[in-house]
């Protein structure tokens, strides 16, 4: 029994973006993904990824989403990570989560980091 999450914001930015109200650098899509640079980029490549479909976060999509959906978006993270480069070398995925996590965006997205060493996840302050 999926937990519920907050009720899918429609204006969000990234919903503004997969309906083409304001621009973004697209990186590649896919049949229900879209991926695109992050406008402040915290690493050399930033690259963030999110289904076409309406998820608030991880836990709607992996509630709601279809199988298709869910592979379609994993499978095009591993595509970027082998067309930025960034395998042997590595990278970092994150997804943010509600007022903890720190997530702003309430549409669900990974962030891709890579294209140098990025240290520890957070900083030891605990
Ligand atoms: P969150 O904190 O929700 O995980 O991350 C949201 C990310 O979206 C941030 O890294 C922020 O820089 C990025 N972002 C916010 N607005 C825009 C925008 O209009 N265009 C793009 N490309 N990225 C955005």
């Amino acid at each position: 029994m999926p937990t519920p999450t907050p009720a899918y914001d429609p204006n969000n930015v990234f919903a503004k973006i997969l309906r083409g109200e304001i621009p973004a650098e697209r990186v590649c899509d896919s049949k229900h993904s879209f991926a695109f640079y992050d406008i402040s980029p915290l690493a050399p490549i930033h690259v963030l990824v999110i289904p076409r479909g309406a998820y608030t976060d991880l836990h709607d999509f992996l509630s709601r989403a279809s199988d298709e959906e869910i592979l379609d978006f994993w499978k095009l993270v591993d595509k970027i990570s082998a067309e930025q480069s960034l395998i042997p070398s590595g990278f970092r995925l994150v997804s943010n989560l509600g007022p903890d996590g720190g997530q702003e965006v309430p549409h669900f997205h990974v962030h891709l980091l890579g294209g140098r060493p990025l240290g520890p996840v957070l900083p030891s302050n605990r």
